[in-house]
């Protein structure tokens, strides 16, 4: 065995529709090791989605293996693939899906509620999580008090809440504009720097260049998977943008 945070052996999907057989994964073996920046791309229908949900502990593969931290994963029955995603996955996505009449902290929180850890124990770590995404003053705000690019903050922070041993991000700069998007993509690297893996999900060039490994889909296979030595730096993409006026906070 490698140390990989994610390796797959020959995972296959199909979906059963009616006397139809979709292959949406025809054979898929991926070795992601620890501290990766991974982007995922390809055009529509070839498999990412069905690719992260597997990945995700959010559905079983008709084929193949996979081990998520080194433990076995394809034979898991739903309950233990729900412990397993709790305990080992951050999900980041591009609707941010935050609750809606809940506090940033409180958003944070969430996933720690199936934990057993006592309320005030929750509530520091959420806060550490929110200063660690550079929130600390705007834990007490609702999600329409945010910006776009602060509420992907918070979600960001309630990714990380678990400690994971992977962040999974779908088009999480899909909603936002290009200096934002740059903003998230700048504090990912940096978590990313500190030691955190990532896999995310882009249709874009431009956001998957600040990638260190770029993997590409395409009807079901991986059609080519590349490490990057110099991934673009967001910090030194941001300060290069000309500066906008400042939104009032
Ligand atoms: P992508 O995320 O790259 O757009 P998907 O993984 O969503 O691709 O889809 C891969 C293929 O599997 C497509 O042909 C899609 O129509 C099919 N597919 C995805 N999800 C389902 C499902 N739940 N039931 C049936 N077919 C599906």
């Amino acid at each position: 065995m490698t140390g990989s945070i994610i390796r797959t052996e020959g995972l296959v999907k199909d979906y059963v529709l009616g006397p139809h057989v979709v292959h949406a994964l025809r054979g898929v073996s991926v070795d992601i090791e620890p501290g990766e920046f991974v982007a995922v791309m390809g055009p529509s229908g070839s498999g990412k989605s069905t690719f992260m949900n597997l990945l995700g502990c959010l559905d079983t593969p008709t084929g193949g293996r996979y081990w998520l931290d080194g433990r076995d994963v394809a034979g898991l029955n739903r309950d233990e693939l729900a412990r397993m995603r709790n305990a080992k996955i951050g999900f980041v996505f591009q609707q941010f899906n935050l609750l809606p009449r809940t506090t940033a902290v409180e958003n944070v929180e969430l996933p720690l509620l199936y934990g057993g850890l006592p309320v005030r124990d929750r509530r520091r770590r959420a806060r550490d999580r929110l200063a660690a995404v550079g929130l600390a003053d705007r834990e007490h705000h609702h999600p329409s008090q945010l910006s776009g690019g602060q509420q992907q903050r918070v979600a960001i922070a309630r990714s990380l809440v678990n400690d994971p041993a992977v962040i999974l991000a779908d088009e999480p700069t899909g909603n936002l504009d290009t200096r934002t998007s740059v903003e998230i993509l700048a504090l990912l690297q940096r978590l990313n720097r500190e030691g955190l893996t990532i896999v995310l999900v882009t249709h874009e060039p431009d956001i998957a260049a600040y990638a260190g490994r770029v993997m590409v889909f395409r009807d079901g296979r991986l059609l080519s998977d590349d490490r990057r030595p110099a991934p673009q730096d967001a910090a030194a993409t941001l300060a290069a943008l000309p500066v906008e006026d400042e939104v009032p906070a």
